[in-house]
């Protein structure tokens, strides 16, 4: 434990330094003794409190009259008993916060050939202070009337460091105080000591020093805000006190604007261990704004006169108006011209960054320029997971740590700004930029995850202090503890380390804009990537990455209004994929669209760079050709032809594709988008109806054969919709002639075309998504009739009912549910129905027709292979497939007795069936020639035209009907 008497120093605590800041800086309710002090009555005048020394300093300065007594009464006295003034209204003119000085007659009790007065209003309170004048000051040259002098002297000042040190010097020559110091504010209100003039006793010793803040604390920095003049006459001297101690109304007087106030004991203290006995003190006010001290000391003590320090405090003044009109100005040009300039850099910058595409380059580029102007060691911007930063000149992409650790920055501080020199002193270095110790960084909210921030490297600097920055004195006497200011203010040395420069006052308004700039640009670009993105959506494909519809459309539009040339043709072919939508039905839609996708880069392969590509929906795709130049538009049709029906392969699947192609040329001019595209279509359908899997060139005649085309499908889907539906029956025989069956013919006798045949109308139903329900209908309308068969007693050997099924419909779904729901309805039994399938069947998906037959025959149905001979049979698979029955096509019937070769192929078909246990029909039997040769061979069932045409129903019931009606 320390002992009484003994002091220790140490460094303040942060609760010492709080302790210190808050202590009231003038000791309230007592004055210094050099002068004393009057407060009156605001209305009568009387003195209602005054200083405990009046009389006896009234009494040393006596002239010629005798001396009051001690306790002379004061209070309740008028004040002109006291004083004789020119001008009694001078008290009813005083102002709250201005000190007025007050001329005093010569031959009052207070004369002024001994006191100065001065006077403010305290609250309401007129208060007076009386101050000896002093006969060594008051006779030396009036510094008021060097005032023009000292005015050019300070004009004519070169540089800020000349000016310190001629006000200075003059200051000090003028009133002979033994130091007078010029002390600057910094950011941190720490003070440096920047000129000091000295009288010969004394060696100049604390220019360049600093002083650290708590050496001015904030409340008497206040202070010196508002009084700007403050004389403290001998530290040693004790106090005198008001009495009484409070005003009438119960308050204690208000001393702010007291000249006599009486200091602090700490700060008292603190003169005290310089070896100081007076002060004064004069503020320099900058705009307002406390800029600087000038601090008088001297070693005895010194009573200033009042107009003394009136003129000091106008030369002050004057020295005020003269760094705020010229050096600062000045000073704060060359921030003007710099903050101008950068903001200027900055808008610049990111306004041809506009222009680009947004990059890392950009950003790159940008903060390099920037930099350039700004100067900061970083320049960073955040957005989202990103984080470009320039650090020390070179460009970082920084992620996730960096951003993180930046945002802390922002916990239980301002929400949008974060500033701070001293980083490291409370923050971890942010992960990417260890090297930055000085942070500006302001985000936002909208986007909320965007911040752009300034940084600046470490500055060691090396700091002469006044004394070691922050201690105290622990003095401990009679057993208590007290703080002391410290005492040694000896040069004392300190590398600050973990610091930067200071933020320039401008900063937060290039930090302004370059912010605003910055998220600009960020929320500029990011929505035209949007937009680019929607724009892209709009026009382009999702699954093949091809051009649209909506693209096709304006391109062409763009076409017709800007031909490049007024000759400039243009090629359009249009594809279909022919039998795609049983692709979709039977392998499901991720293979279709995978196919699609595969054909998509078939076409772009097909086609030149400078061609367009596009998908229109669905399976329609098509290929614009703009070139002025004669294409050879039909080797391209072929190859698109060639080479969309390559196999795709397709995980286990093996498909082939082929596309029907229709090709238009046409000048740019004469057609707009719909004609262009309408005519690609029928010439693509003209393809179609040539047997798919080819390409047409479209011509005049297509027109009109698609517009009959068109109104069919019309017309169709009202014969589909309507409750009779035509139907013709051909019956089959055995080579005995006995009826064994009956192939329903769907028939259409259309209003004005006629007879359509059923190859058109089935194709037709097929390409516009009737044939299911045309199909039903037919299959119904022939059950009906089937029924009625019986009731007339038709051939005994009669068994079968064959009805033609399309491939699509067969791959139905839903189909041999229906078909059972029909077949139930009419109460036939499936073993009566036999199914006519075509070979195509089994090109496009071969185990699923295979697995759907077998599941009808399982059924009971019985299936007939249609058309036998043509396309692509082969009698080497026959046997693999569940079928019963084969039709050899009529195509080898008519022309067996002309072609041996023919002949010798149905001879074999019929041979092979034999042995296969299938059955064989000939069909387009048309006369006796080939009913007997059939006949020979060992076919089963014949069906053509030598024994009856197909027929209505009530045709074919009184042909067929019995006549041995026995029964
Ligand atoms: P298909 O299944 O091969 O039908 C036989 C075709 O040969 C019928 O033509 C028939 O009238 C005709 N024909 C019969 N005997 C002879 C003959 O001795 N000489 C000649 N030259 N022709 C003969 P149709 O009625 O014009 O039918 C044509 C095609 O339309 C059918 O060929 C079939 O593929 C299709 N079709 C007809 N009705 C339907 C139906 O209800 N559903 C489906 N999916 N297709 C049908
Ligand atoms: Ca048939
Ligand atoms: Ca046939």
């Amino acid at each position: 434990m320390t002992k009484d008497g003994t002091i220790t120093t140490r460094k303040i605590t942060d609760e010492e330094a709080q302790a210190c800041a808050s202590e009231s800086i003038h000791v309230i309710g007592s004055i210094q003794p050099h002068g004393f002090q009057f407060v009156l009555d605001p209305e009568t005048f009387t003195i209602v409190q005054h200083s405990e020394n009046t009389i006896e300093l009234i009494n040393q300065y006596l002239k010629q009259r005798t001396p009051f007594p001690e306790a002379y009464p004061i209070l309740h006295t008028s004040i002109f008993d006291w004083l004789a003034l020119a001008d009694n209204d001078v008290l009813t003119k005083l102002v709250h916060n201005q000190t007025n000085k007050i001329d005093l007659a010569e031959h009052s009790i207070i004369s002024s050939s001994c006191w100065e007065c001065v006077a403010h209003l305290a609250q309401g309170w007129p208060s007076l202070e009386f101050i000896p004048t002093s006969e060594e000051i008051s006779s030396s040259v009036r510094l008021i009337s060097q005032m023009h002098g000292l005015v050019d002297v300070m004009r004519s000042a070169e540089t800020e460091q000349g000016l310190f040190e001629t006000i200075t010097r003059q200051f000090q020559q003028y009133t002979r105080f033994d130091r007078v110091m010029m002390y600057r504010f910094l950011p941190d209100w720490s003070g440096e000591v920047i000129s000091e003039a000295v009288s010969d006793q004394e060696e100049i010793k604390f220019i360049g020093l600093r002083f650290p803040s708590a050496d001015i604390p904030q409340q008497a920095r206040d202070l010196y805000a508002k009084n700007k003049v403050r004389v403290f006459a001998n530290v040693d001297a004790e106090p005198s006190r008001l009495t009484p101690a409070k005003l009438p109304n119960g308050q204690p007087l208000d001393q702010s604007y007291t000249l006599l106030r009486n200091m602090s004991d700490m700060h008292r203290m603190y003169l005290k261990n310089m070896g100081v006995k007076a002060t004064l003190t004069l503020s320099i006010l900058v705009k307002g704004k406390l800029w600087g001290l000038v601090v008088f000391h001297n070693n005895t003590p010194k009573t200033p006169p009042n107009h003394v320090v009136a003129e000091l405090k106008l030369t002050c003044d004057l020295f005020s108006e003269i760094l705020s009109s010229y050096l600062i100005p000045s000073i704060e040009m060359i921030d003007l011209t710099h903050l101008v300039a950068a903001k200027e850099c900055i808008e610049h910058t990111f306004n041809e960054a506009k222009q680009q595409l947004i990059t890392q380059s950009v950003f790159e580029l940008s903060l390099k320029t920037i930099q350039q102007v700004l100067k900061y060691d970083y320049i960073g911007i955040v957005s989202g997971d990103y984080c470009y930063v320039l650090a020390n000149g070179e460009f970082k992409e920084l992620g996730e740590a960096t951003i993180s650790a930046i945002n802390t920055l922002f916990d239980g501080v301002d929400e949008h700004h974060y500033k701070s020199h001293t980083l490291h002193a409370k923050h971890e270095p942010i992960p990417g930029l260890m090297e930055m110790v000085g942070i500006y960084v302001r985000r936002s909210t909208v986007p909320s995850d965007f911040c752009v921030f300034f940084g600046k490297n470490e500055v060691v600097k090396s700091i002469k202090w006044g004394g070691v920055p922050n201690t105290v004195n622990i003095v401990i006497k009679g057993g208590e503890r007290k703080l002391e200011p410290r005492s040694s203010f000896a040069l004392w040395r300190e590398h600050v380390k973990g610091r930067s420069d200071h933020w320039e006052s401008q900063v937060g308004q290039i930090m302004d804009s370059f912010f605003n700039c910055a998220r600009d640009f960020v929320t500029v670009k990011s929505n035209e990537l949007l937009l680019e993105q929607l724009e892209h959506s709009a026009y382009f494909d999702a699954l093949t990455h091809l051009a649209n519809r909506s693209f096709l459309k304006s391109y062409i539009d763009d076409l017709n209004f800007n031909p490049k040339n007024p000759g400039q043709k243009v090629s359009v072919l249009f594809i279909d994929l022919d039998n795609f939508k049983d692709v979709n039905d039977f392998m499901g839609h991720e293979t279709g669209d995978r196919i699609l996708q595969t054909v998509a880069s078939r076409l772009k392969a097909c086609s030149r760079p400078d061609d367009l590509v596009v998908r229109l929906g669905g399976d329609e795709f098509v290929i614009v050709v703009t070139h002025d130049a004669n294409i050879d538009l039909i080797s391209m049709a072929e190859k698109v032809v060639h080479s969309v029906g390559e196999p795709v392969f397709d995980h286990e699947y093996t498909v082939v594709i082929t596309p029907s192609v229709g090709v238009i040329s046409a000048f740019v001019k004469d057609l707009d988008f719909n004609e262009l595209l309408k005519r690609a279509d029928i010439a693509m359908y003209t393809a179609k109806n040539k047997g798919k899997n080819s390409y047409h060139i479209f011509d005049k005649k297509d027109q009109d054969a698609f517009n009959k085309k068109a109104i069919l499908t019309l017309d169709l889907r009202k014969y589909v919709s309507s409750p009779e539906m035509e139907l013709h029956f051909q019956p089959q025989f055995n080579f005995d002639k006995q009826l064994t069956g009956a192939e329903a013919l769907a028939r259409w006798d259309h209003p004005t075309f006629g007879y359509i045949s059923p190859e058109v109308f089935i194709q037709v139903a097929e390409m516009n998504n009737l044939i299911k329900p045309l199909s039903m209908k037919i299959i119904a309308t022939a059950c009906k009739h089937f029924v009625t068969w019986r009731q007339h007693k038709l051939s005994a050997e009669f068994d079968t009912l064959s009805i033609n099924i399309s491939p699509s419909l067969l791959l139905d779904k839903s189909f041999e549910a229906s078909l059972l729901n029909i077949l139930n309805d009419y109460r036939v039994p499936p073993a009566k129905v036999r199914l006519e399938i075509t070979e195509s069947i089994f090109m496009q998906n071969h185990e699923l027709a295979i697995a759907k037959l077998q599941s009808l025959r399982d059924r009971g149905f019985t299936i007939s292979l249609d058309d036998f001979g043509t396309g692509f049979s082969s009698l080497n698979y026959l046997w693999k497939l569940p079928i019963d029955e084969i039709k050899i096509d009529k195509s080898f019937i008519s022309n067996m007795t002309q072609d041996e070769s023919l002949l010798t192929m149905v001879e074999s078909i019929i041979d092979l069936c034999k042995k296969l246990n299938l059955e064989v029909v000939a069909e387009g039997v048309e006369d006796k020639a080939e009913f007997n040769i059939l006949k020979g061979l060992g076919c089963d069932t014949c069906q053509g035209y030598y024994l009856s045409k197909p027929v209505p129903n009530q045709e074919f019931i009184s042909q067929n009907i019995t006549h041995d009606q026995s029964t």
